[in-house]
């Protein structure tokens, strides 16, 4: 049965509910899905209320934005349970430095002449999760670009003429902060990864002894190629094969759920091996 790991709703930047996300993931003839919205599990309860309904399984989640010797990545966190405490601290502390390097970049833009106000933005923003993406829609709305993926290919890209950094948790403190809570991760589309020091593949045995549970290897931005790569190297190494399609609704066009750009094929066994991570 087809599985999909990896999904955005409006709680963060994906454009559908929880709820719609579901029964868009219940039609699609998905088994099991992981609701990941960025810096929170606000969505989880709502989803997983109609996951229970529709009879499809959920695995509550969430995607961090994380630092490894000085390069950006994104970790998926698999079994995370909204209400604990230590991970609810932590979430919101991430969020309220999302508010601080918003506020900044919303100084670079004025500076550069455009109109946008906090209230622009949060106009945007369903969740309390704020970011770049619902920064993009404000400027959409008002007529300067004509896409999110327009203001990302400007202004918001990495080292755009807008762009600021975020501080945020380093990926040895993700995993550890993950397994206190009985949680599982798992590095989120490694293309996107600047190539470190030691080579990728040092790095992910090195994180792998710290207790990463997994590398996402089918994900719409990898080729075939890739993919059959991280699988392989995910297997030599003891991690888990995971993906996902990382939908977000109208928020990334091309992303479909369940198919991602149409041939994308994740593997059932993902669940199991990677809920057998959780207490290792
Ligand atoms: P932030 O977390 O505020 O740094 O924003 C990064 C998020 O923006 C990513 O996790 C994506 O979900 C979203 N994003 C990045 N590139 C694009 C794009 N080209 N189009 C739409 N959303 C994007
Ligand atoms: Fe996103
Ligand atoms: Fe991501
Ligand atoms: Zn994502």
């Amino acid at each position: 049965m087809p599985v999909d790991l990896h999904l955005h709703s409006s709680v963060s930047d994906g454009t559908d509910t929880p709820t719609q996300l579901v029964d868009k993931a219940a039609a699609a003839g998905l088994d099991t899905i992981a609701l990941t919205d960025h810096d929170t599990m606000d969505g989880i309860a709502e989803a997983r209320a109609r996951a229970a309904d529709v009879g499809v399984r959920l695995i509550p989640g969430i995607e961090l934005s994380v630092t490894y010797d000085g390069t950006k990545m994104h970790m998926l966190v698999y079994f995370t349970e909204p209400g604990t405490e230590d991970l609810e601290v932590m979430l919101e502390g991430l969020r309220r430095g999302r508010l601080r390097r918003n506020e900044r970049i919303l100084e670079r833009l004025t500076a550069q002449g455009y109109d946008i106000t906090p209230e622009d933005v949060s106009m945007w923003a369903r969740g309390p999760s704020v970011g770049r993406p619902h920064i993009a829609d404000a400027l959409v709305h008002k007529g300067y670009f004509a896409t999110r993926d327009e203001v990302f290919k400007d202004v918001l890209r990495d080292g755009g003429s807008a762009y600021v950094r975020r501080t945020g948790l380093t990926a040895r403190d993700a995993i550890s902060k993950a397994r206190d809570v009985g949680a599982v991760t798992v590095i989120a589309h490694p293309i996107t990864i600047g190539k470190p020091e030691g080579g990728y593949e040092a790095m992910y045995r090195e994180l792998a002894d710290l207790g990463l549970g997994g590398i996402e290897a089918h994900h719409p931005l990898h080729s075939l190629e890739l993919r059959a790569h991280l699988e392989h190297l995910a297997g030599s190494i003891g991690l888990v094969a995971t993906g996902g399609s990382d939908y977000h609704g109208t928020g990334k066009r091309d992303y479909r759920i369940g198919v991602g750009r149409g041939d994308l094929r994740v593997p059932a066994s993902a669940v199991d091996e990677i809920e057998a991570k959780r207490f290792t």
